[in-house]
This record gives structure tokens, sequence and C-alpha cells, in this order.
């Protein structure tokens, strides 16, 4: 450990270094060095910070307005310098550092400088604040780090805040200068085991180097079966017995229940409990540790409900009761990864099912029908079974199969009867006019090109009125550059999009579009780098053309 390695300005510093080198290998050589050095305690935070993550207490909700103007109080700069520095840099921690540069520490108040552990509070208390003045309480915490801080600090406290560094450093650098400073090889899939590099972090720091097991209100990540495009290819897959399963039509849960508590977790890893309040309290009443996972489906009886019902639910702090009524529940559940004080990720499928059918749920929790299922005869038949019953198609199974966290690795598989729609990540909301004037309503959104989001087409299909505003309000927060016509964004929200067929095109940086595009749903349980890939729409356009 070196001396200083508290004070915020000397990360800034590694991260000013990170962002200065193209070099993958560079980055993680500084990256772990810095790890090397810095108390063990600190790890957590440096590896959020690292990712734009400020806090572990919830959204900041820290808007590029509520920083502007907290920068103008601070600084004394007036719209006009502001607007021409803006378009100078056309990054708000840009200007934020030019706007203090040359200033010193002559603003300061206090003698003390800024350290990491003060930066985390106030990123906490930021997280927290709540009601009807918590513009004003945060406004004075931005304006209390901007008067302590340096102009190169206020530049990575910006950035952090609006959790996009731009340094170049992924989730994968992080994992890998992880790595390199504890000499792990296995840190991948303990990352996907403990969910988040954060939580990786305080593993690491707190001296415990045995491999992890899921932990009780940690989500694990999820899963994921691999696509096929027929029963023939489905079946040849695996040419033996394995386990067919609906692929209900809903929202994928994990569901940690331990202490007659229960937390329910999307596949973003995030807490969702309090949208499906019956679900969890059902659970808790099941006197059981364990951690499950499936499908929560809006059904009345045993009849789904379409999905847009089952938005209803979502981005809510508290679901109303006509919601609950109007929006029934059942959550199918067709995984254990945790029960009996141990974890079962390690153990087959086939077990791990024998293991569920051992518990007795309550009614508005199911397990899910898994059928054996050994020839293509049987496949086409459960296959047709379950678009006749409303399903999206199967998802077939290896019992032999270990749980394989965050992974598509081809021991499930899914077929689906529809065309392919592609899950595309938001980058860019216009204005709308008419009746949507003053809401963010025509979105441009992108597919990943290795570690790029490439632009594939325009959509203001396809919503309601009442998901526009909510949309509008998320953007807003999301916001990192003004234009003319509408609002840069963080890449946060994926969209499902069905279109027609897709074009060459030289209007959008991935030289494709989607045509006639519209949006199916929003992605609520996708997290950006989820999103589709460009060598997808390469494969569909392909398939078009011999079409
Ligand atoms: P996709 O999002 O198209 O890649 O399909 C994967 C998703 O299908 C999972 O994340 C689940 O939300 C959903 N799903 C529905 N039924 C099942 C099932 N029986 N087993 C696994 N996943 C399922």
């Amino acid at each position: 450990m070196t001396e200083g390695y508290e004070e915020f300005s000397i990360f800034c510093e590694t991260l000013d270094k990170v962002a200065s080198t193209s070099s993958k290998n560079e980055k993680i050589e500084i990256l772990s060095d810095h790890m090397r050095r810095i108390p063990k305690h600190l790890l957590p935070s440096t590896c959020r910070f690292i990712l734009g993550i400020a806090s572990t207490k919830g959204k900041l909700n820290v808007g590029w307005s509520l920083i502007v103007s907290a920068l103008k109080e601070v600084t004394g700069l007036d719209e006009k310098k502001f607007r021409n520095l803006y378009l100078k840099f056309g990054d708000l921690g840009d200007v934020v550092e030019e706007a203090l540069a040359g200033k010193g520490r002559y603003l300061s108040l206090k003698e003390e400088r800024l350290t990491l552990p003060a930066v985390q509070s106030s990123f906490d208390s930021l997280a927290e604040i709540q009601g009807e003045k918590s513009v004003i309480y945060k406004r004075r915490i931005l304006q209390g780090l901007l008067i302590q801080s340096s102009a190169l600090e206020a530049k990575y406290l910006v950035k952090i805040i609006l959790g996009d560094l731009r340094i170049g450093a992924t989730e994968g650098i992080v994992l890998d200068s992880l790595a390199k400073t504890f000499n792990l090889s296995s840190i991948r899939d303990w990352y996907l085991i403990l969910g988040n590099v954060g939580r990786l972090a305080e593993k690491l720091a707190s001296g415990d180097m045995g491999a992890p097991s899921p932990e009780p209100f940690i989500p694990v990540a999820f899963m994921l079966p691999l696509p096929v495009q027929d029963v023939s290819e489905a079946y040849h897959h695996f040419a033996k017995q394995v386990f067919a399963e609906y692929k209900y039509d809903g929202i994928r849960l994990q569901a940690h229940i331990f202490d007659n508590k229960t937390k329910l977790f999307t596949r973003r890893m995030e807490d969702i409990t309090g949208s499906f309040p019956e679900i969890a309290s059902a659970l808790s009443s099941m006197n059981m540790n364990a951690i499950l996972d499936g499908e929560a489906v809006a059904a009345q009886g045993d009849i789904q409900l379409p999905f847009h019902k089952l938005q209803l639910r979502l981005h809510r702090r508290k679901v109303v009761k006509e919601i609950l009524s109007e929006v029934p529940m059942k959550y199918f559940v067709f995984d254990i990864l945790y029960a009996n004080c141990r974890g079962l990720i390690d153990q087959k499928l086939s077990y791990r099912k024998i293991f569920l059918s051992n518990f007795s749920f309550p009614d508005i929790v199911r397990m899910a029908a898994s059928i054996p299922v050994k020839s293509e005869e049987e496949i086409k038949n459960i296959f047709a079974k379950s678009l006749n019953l409303g399903y999206e198609g199967l998802v077939l199974k290896d019992p032999e199969s270990v749980y394989t966290p965050g992974r598509r690795g081809g021991a499930w598989i899914k077929l689906k009867k529809e065309m392919e729609t592609i899950d595309a990540v938001i980058v860019f909301a216009e204005w709308g006019n008419g009746k949507r004037a003053g809401l963010l309503s025509d979105y441009t959104f992108a597919v990943w090109d290795g570690d790029e989001l490439k632009t594939i087409g325009k959509a203001y299909s396809g919503l309601t009125d009442e998901e526009i505003k909510d949309m509008t309000l998320r953007l807003k927060q999301l916001g990192i550059r003004e234009t003319w016509n509408g609002i840069q964004v963080r890449p946060a929200i994926v969209l499902e999009v069905s279109f027609d067929s897709i074009q060459i095109s030289n209007r959008h940086t991935s030289g494709f579009a989607l045509r006639f595009p519209r949006i199916k749903r929003i992605r609520e349980d996708k997290k950006p780098e989820d999103a589709d890939t460009l060598d997808k729409v390469i494969r569909l356009y392909q398939l078009q053309v011999k079409k």
C-alpha cells in the first residue's frame, strides 16, 4: 500500500492515464498497479466508479440540468459561456474541468482534500435523498463537491455521476485488472456467480479467496438459451432425451428467499420485489431458504394475459391495489440454485429438478412443466402445443447440464415461431411534434459491433402515450449531450424492435437500416450490453437475401 492512495485526486490521475492509452493491456497494467497500491477497503468503490456506478444505494437521479445549474452557481459561468464551452468539448465532464481549470483550489472552503470514501458517502446521500425538496438538497451536495474539488476531480465526479467515464475501461478490463492484481484465473466465473464487479471486489478486499457460491440477496447472472432456427436444428443439437419447457412470455425473476424474507431480481440484477408483492409474500411464507429461477407471467387463472398488461407492474415503487387485481400474476419456477444452506449450480439439472419437486408451492407459484422428449416428432408436437397454448415456443434443456451463470452456452436452447426481432439500445432521442411536442418520442437505436454501438434505425411507433411520457422522464435523466433536436443519451434502455426487412444504408453507422421499425416492447429485463450485435443483423440480412 502506498501513502496518499485514499485521495480522490490520485484515483483521478489513474483514470486520466487509463484514458490516455488505447491499448487494452496498458489500461489493465495501469489499473492493476493502482489496485495493488490502494488500501483494500477502497477496492469496491474504485471498481464501481471506474464502471460509472456511483452508489449501491440506488440510482442518483442527478441529471444534466442539475449538474449544469450547480456548476453555474459555483463558477459564476453564464449560459453563453457554458454553451460555448459545451460546443467546444461536447462532454459535460470536460466542460466542468475547463470551467474549474486554473482556479486551483482557491474556491475550496475546506482545507482537507477530497477522499474516495468521502465521495462515496456523498454519492450514497444523492441516491438516498427523496421527496419534494430533493432537488434542492441534491444541488447543495453537488455544489459542495464541486467547491471542494480540483478541476480534474470535478471532471471525474461528473462523469461518474452521469455513469459514463469514457476512458475505455469496460467491465472486462476491470475484471482482467482484478485478476492480475490477485493472480486469479477463474475471475470471470466468480463474477457471474456474484453478479457484479463491485461485489466481487468486496469479496477480494475481505481476503476471501475461496470459489464463491450464490449468496443470499445477491443475484446470480442468469443462464440463457441459445437460439435455434427450427425443430430439426433443435433435435440435432442434442440428439438425446432432453427436457422441453414452454417459453413463457413474461419477465425472468430470480427469487431469493431467506429467513422468511424474499427479494425478486430481474435479468438486469435489479431488485423488482415492489412490483410483485404477492409473489414475494407467498414465497416468504414457505419457510425455506432457497434461490429459485423462473418466469413471472400475467395470467388470469390459467390464461396468459398479453405482455403489455405485465408492463403496468414495472417501474413503480409500489403497485396500487387496482393493478394488483387487474394484472394477476403466476410465477413459473424452472430451476433452483441454492437450498439447504448450499449452492446447487454445480449439480446436474435433473438433480435440481428433483430438488424442486420436493417443495409444495403456494397457488401463485407453479413448477414449470418440464417434459422429457427424445425424438424430432416429440419436439414438433410439443412445440405446436406450446404455440396453441399461446406461449412463445420452447426452451429445451440438457438434463446433464450444470447451471452456468450468464452463459448462452448451448445446454439450453430456445425455439421460437416468430420472425426475429432485434434488441437495440437507445442512443439518441428526438423531441416529437404536434401531439407529441415536448415529449421525447423518436428513438435512434444501435447494436453492438465489438465494443462500439452502431446505429441501425429510428423508431417512433409502438409505444402508448403513457409509455412515451414515462420514457421522456427516463431519457432526460440519461442525457449526456443536448442538440437542437434532441438529446444524446447514455446507453441504458433496450428496445425490442420488429421490422419489415433489413436494408443496406449509409444513413446509419452500422451500414444497415431496419425498414418499418416498430417498437415491440421495452426490454426492461435486458442491460445495454445484452442488446444484439451487428453480426446478428448481418446474419438476418443474409437469410433474407437467400429467401
Ligand atoms: P430470450 O430473451 O429470447 O433470449 O429468451 C430467454 C428468456 O426466455 C429467459 O430469460 C426467460 O425470461 C424466458 N423463458 C421463458 N420460459 C423459460 C423457460 N422455461 N426456461 C428458461 N427461460 C425461459
